[in-house]
């Protein structure tokens, strides 16, 4: 899922307010009326006008929705974010400093509105053996860096446009986006912490934001959620049950926070072991989850209708095999990894890891002798996952590694690992 634009983890956030879903109603027909005079025009102000051509833009070079929002702080997110706790300390203590710039202006004076650009980056089919290791998101390559990438170029013309019009912009703060796309009228949160453009486009979005130095007019917030009253799919559907009710999630359980996120270094207890009791809830995903999101009714009918294949990923996804993940073999980052899920994770062993991880969820035999190559690894930190995977695999042969290799090996962590890995029954 995810959290958006692919920024941090999804780290979502309680919504303001959530109302009950808008009782749909049926207005009579009115009846007929003489006809009058049309009205007169509404005078255009060089405000409106710039308004329009920003829009005009936008959704010309291929954006699905575009709205504008004032630059006022988003109080109530950096509240909601700060009763969070320690939940979100790896991300509150970050660098991508989520409370402090919730207050706008404070952190770029120049700014006078924002404009948030969703684009619907579902719009060709995602191969379903990749849908079992991956978000579509990633799948999608929807990240707006660098440049060269498709969505990274549209937002540089965005930004080229502004700039023809002699407006300033500023992309490079990390501000609520999900906020702000409520607030500019273009999405509706879903209890599953996602934003929504509307039935027909679903969660499967990103969403860029500017700050400008432009007052523009401003669209109506759609902070309601339009989801059913009585609809908890979404929960029911979470594996490891990071989302644990509507619109609240624990972003340290969430299968794309043990991807990317269990490194070393990361420090607020954070470490490269992925915890013991969700590697099992993690089946084969090796960067990130969509079940709270393939679980809602308001995706259907993105999810059923068919689209065009996407050739990128009918070539790669022959490649994209758990066996290739874990070796890594040289190149296959580079050439197979890194053009489809480089957003995240820079470090290769990373995947490695993700990759044993998933082997292990399978208990597939036929995975041994690539697991038993990997037991030898320069890296604990792969070796230490290979071990828990092959505990998994629960035969006489991969226990005979184990214990071969608990004799062998040296780091204190590997070992704890390996005892574990012949303990399972
Ligand atoms: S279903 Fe759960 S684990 Fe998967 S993305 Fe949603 S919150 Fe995260
Ligand atoms: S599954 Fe139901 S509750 Fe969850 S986001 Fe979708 S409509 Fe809302």
């Amino acid at each position: 899922m995810l959290f958006t634009t692919p920024t941090t983890p999804t780290a979502p956030t309680t919504p303001p307010t959530p109302t009950t879903p808008l009782t749909p109603t049926i207005a009579a027909p009115p009846p007929p009326t003489a006809p009058t005079a049309p009205a007169a025009a509404t005078p255009t102000t060089p405000t409106t006008t710039l308004t329009r051509q920003i829009k005009d833009y936008a959704l010309e070079i291929g954006y699905s929705k575009v709205g504008i929002t004032t630059a006022d702080d988003f109080t109530q997110f950096a509240d909601i974010l700060t009763a969070r706790g320690d939940a979100y300390d790896f991300w509150t203590h970050g660098p991508l400093k989520p409370i402090e710039n919730a207050r706008i202006r404070t952190v770029q004076p120049f700014a006078r509105s924002i404009i948030a650009l969703v684009y619907d980056f579902a719009c060709t089919s995602f191969p379903p053996e990749l849908c079992a290791l991956m978000g579509r998101v990633y799948q999608s390559r929807s990240y707006f860096s660098p440049p060269t990438n498709i969505n990274g170029a549209r937002l540089e013309l965005m930004k080229q446009f502004l700039a023809d019009k002699n407006v300033r912009s500023d992309n490079n703060l990390w501000i609520p986006q999900r906020w702000v796309a409520a607030r500019a009228g273009v999405t509706t949160f879903g209890k599953n912490c996602c934003s929504y453009a509307g039935d027909d486009i679903g969660s499967f979005i990103v969403i860029n934001t500017l700050i400008v130095d432009a007052e523009l007019d401003y669209d109506t917030p759609t902070y309601e959620s339009l989801c059913p009253a009585n609809c908890h799919r979404c929960i029911d559907a979470c594996p490891t049950k990071a989302l644990y009710a509507p619109y609240t999630i624990d972003p340290r359980r969430c299968v794309g926070f043990l991807n990317w996120m269990t490194v070393p270094g990361r420090g607020f207890g954070i470490t490269e072991k992925i915890p013991l009791d969700l590697r099992p809830l993690m089946a084969q995903r090796i960067h990130g989850c969509d079940a709270c999101q393939e679980a809602c009714p308001r995706n259907h009918k993105k999810l059923t209708t068919p689209l065009p294949l996407d050739s990128f990923l009918e070539e790669v996804k022959v490649d994209l095999t758990l066996e290739n993940l874990l070796h890594m073999p040289a190149g296959f980052y580079e050439t197979r990894v890194r053009p489809v899920m480089y957003n995240y994770i820079r470090d290769h062993r990373i995947f490695q890891c993700n990759a044993a991880v998933a082997i292990g969820n399978t208990h597939d035999p036929y995975y041994l002798p690539h697991l038993a190559q990997e037991l030898g690894n320069s890296s604990k930190m792969i070796r230490a996952h290979v071990a828990w995977a092959l505990g998994q695999l629960q035969s006489g042969e991969a226990n005979a590694l184990l214990q071969k290799h608990l004799l062998a090996e040296k780091d204190e962590w590997v070992r704890e690992e390996t005892a574990l890995a012949l303990e399972v029954r």
